[in-house]
């Protein structure tokens, strides 16, 4: 086993942008950084979100840029059986239960918490007779969940408050985000996992799984995330310019500038490879340390 194997693992559901682009230095510096492997995923087990060809052009700029993966690119969507299995082994356990609720019969009755409604537990000692289940989900106890981000630090949560006893099946058949995710971390064996904090509340029912099914908890590193004026997330739905390959220089440039690095002025007349020397040799994951989120303001993004 690596001492470092970390990741990059973007959903096809649009072009890379800046904000994407952050995550993926971010996670590729700390692995090269610590002498460790980065490994690419793509992510895309949710068809109707899935644009085509945007995998293929992922690849195509992650490589124009030049960014270097370790072994194969690995695609959730050729995954299913690994993930149809560990689910298996949760029902077998008892952890795992079949739930016949909709979604307008939970909202009636759930409050709200960190990520849409607290699951009531209405099926958790079984179905009402006549119904049948149409998701499974994970039984969360008693679950508090504490774990160290080295960029936002101690985190706590409280499961059964905050989010409830949460789907893996989901009622369309699909996988969940969180299951497949931690079942491809522990099977690619990853160490570090460095990405977005817009995923930070998912990371305790990601650390809770991972102790289901008796895997190791990787260490976690939550970089902020890309913002424009009003405060959104970029993303394609904020019409967030995809990046190019002719701009590569300039948009990492601007991405070292946001994620605070410090780059000089002259580094945009250099080389790709001086920019990724300059890079590795000034990169200081600590310069983000508590920031959940950044705006461009400020940085000259050549957008
Ligand atoms: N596929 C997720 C995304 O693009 C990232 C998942 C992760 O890094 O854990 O937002």
């Amino acid at each position: 086993m690596p001492v470092y194997r970390g990741r990059f693992a973007p959903s096809p559901t649009g072009d890379l942008h800046l904000g994407s682009l952050l995550a993926a230095v971010a996670s590729y510096l700390e692995a090269r950084v610590a002498g460790g492997e980065w490994l690419l995923r793509i992510e895309d087990l949710d068809p109707p979100r899935i644009v085509p060809g945007a995998a293929d052009r992922i690849l195509q700029i992650l490589d124009a840029y030049g960014f270097e993966w370790d072994g194969p690119v690995r695609y959730q969507s050729e995954r299913g059986d690994l993930y149809l299995a560990e689910i298996e082994r949760l029902k077998s356990t008892g952890w795992l239960y079949g739930c016949a609720c909709t979604r307008k019969e939970i909202a009636a009755i759930a409050h709200a918490g960190i990520d849409g409604p607290v699951y009531p537990g209405t099926c958790r000692t079984g179905l009402a007779g006549g119904r049948m289940a149409r998701a499974w989900r994970l039984r969360v106890g008693e679950a508090v969940v504490d774990f160290e981000d080295a960029v936002q630090g101690w985190r706590r949560q409280d499961l059964v408050r905050e989010v409830g006893d949460f789907a893996l099946l989901r009622a369309d058949g699909l996988v969940a985000y969180q299951l497949a995710v931690v079942v491809d971390d522990a099977a690619q064996g990853i160490t570090h996992v460095v990405r977005g904090a817009d995923l930070l509340d998912s990371t305790p029912r990601q650390c809770y799984l991972q102790q289901r099914l008796g895997y190791l908890r990787p260490a976690y590193a939550h970089i902020p995330v890309l913002v424009n004026a009003q405060g959104e997330k970029l993303s394609k739905q904020t019409l967030a310019a995809p990046l190019q390959a002719g701009l590569a220089v300039h948009s990492l440039v601007a991405a070292l500038a946001l994620l605070r690095q410090l780059p000089p002025q002259d580094l945009n007349r250099a080389s790709l490879a001086e920019v990724w020397q300059w890079a590795r040799s000034h990169w200081r994951i600590d310069a983000l340390a508590g920031v959940k989120s950044i705006t461009m303001q400020g940085v000259d993004t050549g957008f």
